[in-house]
Parts: structure tokens; sequence; C-alpha cells
């Protein structure tokens, strides 16, 4: 297999292009199996204002609540729901460490 990026060859079963870094779908999959996290829960949680400790972001959680300080939680509200929408979407496909959501 050739890394679709760089067009270098990889190593078996790799996660990642050694030389450029960009993920490979197969090998990025298989390399995190058993260890993925999961989609609907963490939009579930991030509706209940937790999602981002899911996804291993707690300076977001943080950002979230003090800006929820400033707007009576309005803001919060508004940035857990559209982080939620982004989390059913895709747009948001890994935890803050890299962890796939599935
Ligand atoms: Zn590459």
């Amino acid at each position: 297999m050739k890394c679709v990026n760089c067009g270098k060859q990889l190593p078996k079963n790799a996660a990642k292009c050694p030389t450029c870094g960009t993920f490979i779908e197969n090998g990025y999959t298989e390399a995190y199996q058993g260890k993925t996290k999961s989609k609907a829960l963490a939009g579930i949680l991030m509706l209940f204002g937790i999602g981002d400790l899911y996804l291993n972001n707690p300076g977001r959680f943080l950002k979230k609540m003090v800006i929820g300080l400033f707007t009576l939680f309005i803001g919060s509200v508004v940035m857990q729901i559209a982080d939620a929408i982004k989390i059913f979407n895709g747009t948001i496909s890994t935890d803050a460490k890299g962890i796939p959501l599935v």
C-alpha cells in the first residue's frame, strides 16, 4: 500500500504515513480497533454539557463554562448544540486525542 498523499510505500497496517503524517483509512481503523468511541454517546453527552470531557477536551469544556457565566448559559447551550450537530454530521470525527468516533 502507498500513501495517498506523498506516494511513499507504507509499512503493513500503518495507521499513519511515517513520511508525511497522513492518516491511512484502513490502517487507521484497524489501529484503533476496540479503542473507538461512540458517536451517539458523544453527541448525547454534548447535549448534557459533558461531551467535551468524553472527548478528552477539558479545555473546551472550561471555555464553554466561562462563556456560560457571561451569557447566563445561553452561549454554552448554543455551543453544545452546535458541537452535537458537528458530531452527528461528521464534522467532528475524532476526540481531542485523535481517537475515532464511530
Ligand atoms: Zn505520506
